[in-house]
C-alpha cells in the first residue's frame, strides 16, 4: 500500500465511518457501529492502523497522526450520537414474565349464609314469611313464655349469658314465635332464622354464637300430619329425594315433640362413621305447640293449634356439604371459604 492509497482509505473509512454513526437509530446498533469501526479486532480503522509500519518511513509520522485524528473524530461523534439517542429512548420498565400473575379476591356468600337462603327459600315457597326478632331478650319470652317452670329442669339445658336481672342473651329463637303470636292473629305462617347464645365450650361440635332457624304454623285444625307432610317435604327439597322418620323426643314448648332423622347423607343409610352406623341423621326437632304457650301469648288454645320446629343451619350445612369440623364455619380461612363461591 502506497502512502497515497493509505490516506485515501483513511479518508474512506472515516466518511463511511461517519454515515453510519448518524444512521444508528439504537444504542444497540451504535455499539455495533462501534466495533465495526474502531473495534480492536476487526474495526476498519484499526485494521488500516495496522498498515502504517508498511509505509514508507518518511510518510509515516505524518500518516499516523492523521490516522490518530481520525480515530479521535470517530469517538467523538460515536459519543455525541450516543448522547442523543439515550435522549429519544425513553427508560424500558423492567418486566419480569415469569412472576405469578396477580389475582384479585373473588367474593362469595358464607356456606351458613347460604344454607339459610335456601331453606328461606323452600318455606317462602309455600306460604311462610321471614320473622325477626332481638337478641338480647327477656327471660320471659326467652323460658317463662314457652312454658318452663323457674325450677324445669329443661332449664339446665341452656346455660344462659345474663346481661342483667331478667335479661339475657336468647338462647334460641323461640322468642320470635311468641313476640310474633303476641303481635298477629292465626293463621300464622313464620320462618325465624337468627343468631343464639349459649356458655358453650368451643369444640368440633359447639360454638358460644351459632344460627338457628324456627319455623311456626298455627291455624284451626292444624295437626300433627300437618307438621310430616310439610317437614318431609322440606328434607326432600333440601336433599334431594330422601327418606326421613320421626322419633319421639321432649321439649318443654311442644306436647307431642319429635326428632326428625334423615337418612345419612353420607352413606345413603348404609351406615357409616358419620351416622354411628345407624344410616340416620338429626336434622331437627318439632312438635305441636304447647297450648300453655299459645295461651302465654294470648291466642285462643281451645280455637287453634299450631306446631312449631327448630334446627341449626351450621349442622345443615355440614350435612349439605360435607363438611366434617363446625370450626371451619366460624375461622374465616379465606381457603375453605372459597371453594364456595359460586
Ligand atoms: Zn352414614
Amino acid at each position: 500500500m502506497t502512502t497515497q492509497e493509505f490516506f485515501e482509505a483513511l479518508q474512506r473509512a472515516h466518511v463511511e465511518g461517519s454515515a453510519r454513526i448518524s444512521a444508528a437509530a439504537t444504542p444497540l446498533e451504535l455499539t455495533d457501529v462501534r466495533n465495526a469501526l474502531i473495534g480492536r479486532k476487526n474495526g476498519s480503522l484499526s485494521q488500516l492502523m495496522r498498515e502504517l509500519p508498511s509505509l514508507p518511513e518518511a510518510d509515516r509520522r505524518e500518516a499516523g497522526a492523521r490516522a490518530n485524528s481520525a480515530r479521535v473524530a470517530i469517538e467523538e461523534e460515536l459519543e455525541t450520537r450516543k448522547v442523543s439517542l439515550d435522549a429519544d429512548t425513553p427508560p424500558q420498565p423492567t418486566l419480569d414474565l415469569s412472576m405469578p400473575g396477580r389475582q384479585s379476591w373473588r367474593g362469595a356468600k358464607h356456606p351458613v349464609t347460604l344454607i339459610i337462603e335456601e331453606i328461606e327459600g323452600i318455606f317462602r315457597d309455600i306460604g311462610f314469611t321471614i320473622a325477626l326478632g332481638p337478641e338480647a331478650e327477656l327471660e320471659w319470652y326467652n323460658f317463662g313464655a314457652l312454658n318452663f317452670p323457674a325450677d324445669h329442669p329443661a332449664m339446665d339445658m341452656h346455660d344462659t349469658l345474663y346481661l342483667g336481672k331478667e335479661v339475657l342473651l336468647r338462647t334460641h329463637t323461640s322468642p320470635v314465635q311468641v313476640r310474633t303470636l303476641q303481635s298477629y292473629p292465626p293463621p300464622i305462617r313464620i320462618l325465624a332464622p337468627g343468631n343464639v347464645y349459649r356458655r358453650d365450650f368451643f369444640d368440633a361440635s359447639h360454638a358460644p354464637m351459632f344460627s338457628q332457624i324456627e319455623g311456626l304454623a298455627v291455624d284451626e285444625g292444624v295437626s300433627f300430619v300437618d307438621l310430616k307432610a310439610t317437614l318431609s317435604y322440606f328434607a326432600n327439597r333440601l336433599f334431594g329425594k330422601t327418606k326421613t322418620r320421626f322419633r319421639p323426643s321432649y321439649f318443654p314448648f311442644t306436647e307431642p315433640s319429635a326428632e326428625m332423622d334423615v337418612e345419612c347423607q353420607l352413606c345413603s343409610g348404609r351406615g357409616c362413621s358419620g351416622c354411628k352406623g345407624t344410616g340416620w341423621m338429626e336434622i331437627l326437632g318439632s312438635g305441636m305447640v304447647h297450648p300453655a304457650v299459645l295461651q302465654s301469648a294470648g291466642v285462643d288454645a281451645e280455637r287453634y293449634t299450631g306446631w312449631a320446629f327448630g334446627m341449626g343451619p351450621g349442622r345443615m350445612a355440614m350435612l349439605r356439604y360435607g363438611i366434617p369440623n363446625i370450626r371451619l364455619l366460624y375461622d374465616s380461612d379465606v381457603r375453605f371459604l372459597e371453594q364456595f363461591a359460586r
